[in-house]
């Protein structure tokens, strides 16, 4: 972890967005030149995925063309 300053739900949803990224194996490998520029200028391609087994009553987004992952609206790079 990056700073003990974060405060404690910052620090959870990192580790919520670790745990998720690995069931969401990236599609960078699809990606093209254009999309991979898009991620880099911040305009992602987000996903929604069914997860309110996994993390109910959260807003969870994953980028198609990177690792990104959105969790209700703050984007984590796990
Ligand atoms: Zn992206």
């Amino acid at each position: 972890m990056l700073s003990n300053a974060l405060p404690p739900r910052h620090e959870s949803d990192s580790e919520l967005a670790s745990a998720l990224a690995r069931l969401w194996p990236n599609r960078e490998h699809e990606s093209s030149a254009v999309a991979s520029l898009l991620c880099r200028i911040g305009v992602h391609y987000w996903r929604q995925l069914d997860l309110t087994e996994f993390a109910p009553h959260r807003n969870i987004r994953f980028c198609f063309w990177c690792s990104n992952i959105k969790i209700d609206g703050t984007i984590h790079k796990p």
